[in-house]
């Protein structure tokens, strides 16, 4: 039984591999010495526990960092623990916060009912003026620009002038640092949500934090403390998505504005929200912050049974949340807002959004043209095939 805990192998085996190896071990050897309580007590060592850091998750932190122009970054388990650790390891009782009416469904949560049950004052603000809401008196700002599903964009330079003494918090899930990098206008830290432009493939959950480095030593500690990991394995995903990165994003920017293009051109839509649209009302905005437009889009048709009927008609297009992957996806938010449990976000009913894949533009637009005539004159196009697709 020892000899087969113990095998008779060499501790590093071969040459140097190219790419880095899985570091699939919850623990470390520490050296018998003084040496190891320093390596205790570091900030995010690699090789001592790995809720504390693993040479996985300090690869991906390093690409993450000098993606964001950063000092440094932090990888977590999940864009939730991003932003949880962002909010709460920089607000005690007392602490302002102001943070837009609309976020992603889980961050409205935390700020609007967790936050302000420890005391936390938050004031939530229709987005566009945030602003106008913020002065010398805010400790703390919240962002998400674009916004999720309306695309509505938030003026970070505007808003890092209005509230100069603030620390100054984004969500950049939806823009990616290829098209907007928040520390160059000003913000202090930059939260993301990996699981999707970041890695890319839809198949990891993480979280980045990204900043000063004595913001993310911070964050660092109130991860320490709450523990949402990211698993080795999942770093090692997360890093290999990543050398694509520059690549997906530049035929997600290309493909974003040929869906969107198309759809403003056909008669069954009514809108289309899409930064990147001459007629999107902050378009000049997004032009000054952004230095492409994505691939994610919503669009609204006649009515919420239309919008129900696009949902069933696509074949290519999957009907399934989360985005930024390889593949286009489609969601009617409006009928999941149930198992949200939050019914007064005035979200249209009539509006689907889309998460624009790296298909053949044509493909794409063809699927949703198709699904656009089916949906105008039931029949023309027969159910979806029973996997849904
Ligand atoms: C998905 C998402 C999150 C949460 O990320 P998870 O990885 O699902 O925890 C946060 N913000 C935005 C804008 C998102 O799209």
């Amino acid at each position: 039984m020892t000899r087969l805990l113990h095998p008779d192998v060499p501790a590093r085996p071969g040459g140097v591999p190219v790419t880095t190896p899985v570091y699939q071990t919850s623990t470390y050897e520490l050296p018998r010495t003084a040496e190891a309580a320093q390596i205790a007590e570091a900030v995010a060592p690699v090789g001592y526990y790995t809720r504390y850091g693993s040479p996985n998750a300090a690869e991906a932190e390093a690409i993450l960092a000098d993606l964001d122009g950063a000092e440094r970054a932090l990888l977590v388990g999940s864009g939730m623990a991003a932003v949880s650790a962002a909010l709460l390891s920089n607000v005690r009782a007392g602490t302002r916060v102001v943070a837009q009416a609309d976020h992603y469904t889980a961050a409205l949560t935390l700020l609007r009912d967790v936050l302000p049950s420890f005391g936390v004052e938050v004031n939530l603000v229709a987005q566009e003026s945030l602003q106008d809401a913020v002065d010398d008196t805010t400790d703390l700002v919240y962002a998400e620009t674009p916004s999720n599903p309306a695309m509505v964009l938030t003026d970070l330079a505007a808003v890092r002038a209005a509230a100069p003494r603030a620390l100054f918090v984004v969500d950049n899930t939806f823009a990616s640092p290829y098209n907007t990098r928040p520390l160059d206008l000003g913000v202090d830290l930059v939260v993301q949500s990996a699981t999707k432009y970041l890695n890319g493939h839809s198949d990891v959950t993480a979280g980045v934090l990204t900043g000063r480095a004595e913001l993310i030593d911070r964050a660092w500690d109130t991860a320490r403390v709450l523990g949402p990991t990211c698993h080795p394995f999942e770093a090692w995903l997360l890093a290999r998505g990543l050398r694509t990165f520059p690549l997906r994003m530049a035929r997600h920017n290309a493909n974003g504005q040929a869906v969107a293009e198309a759809l403003a051109a056909h008669p069954a839509v009514t809108a289309v929200h899409y930064p990147g649209l001459p007629g999107h009302p902050q378009h000049e905005l997004a032009r000054r912050q952004m230095a492409g437009f994505g691939g994610m889009l919503s669009f609204t048709v006649a009515s919420a049974e239309a919008a129900t009927a696009v949902l069933r008609g696509t074949r290519l297009a999957r009907n399934a949340v989360s985005l930024g992957g390889t593949e286009t996806l489609i969601t009617h938010p409006v009928s999941l807002l149930f198992t949200h449990g939050d019914t007064a976000t005035g979200i249209d009913p009539a509006l689907l959004r889309l998460s624009v894949g790296l298909e053949e533009p044509e493909d794409i637009i063809a699927d949703l043209v198709a699904a656009l005539s089916a949906a105008a004159s039931p029949g023309r196009r027969g159910p979806a095939s029973p996997d849904g697709r």
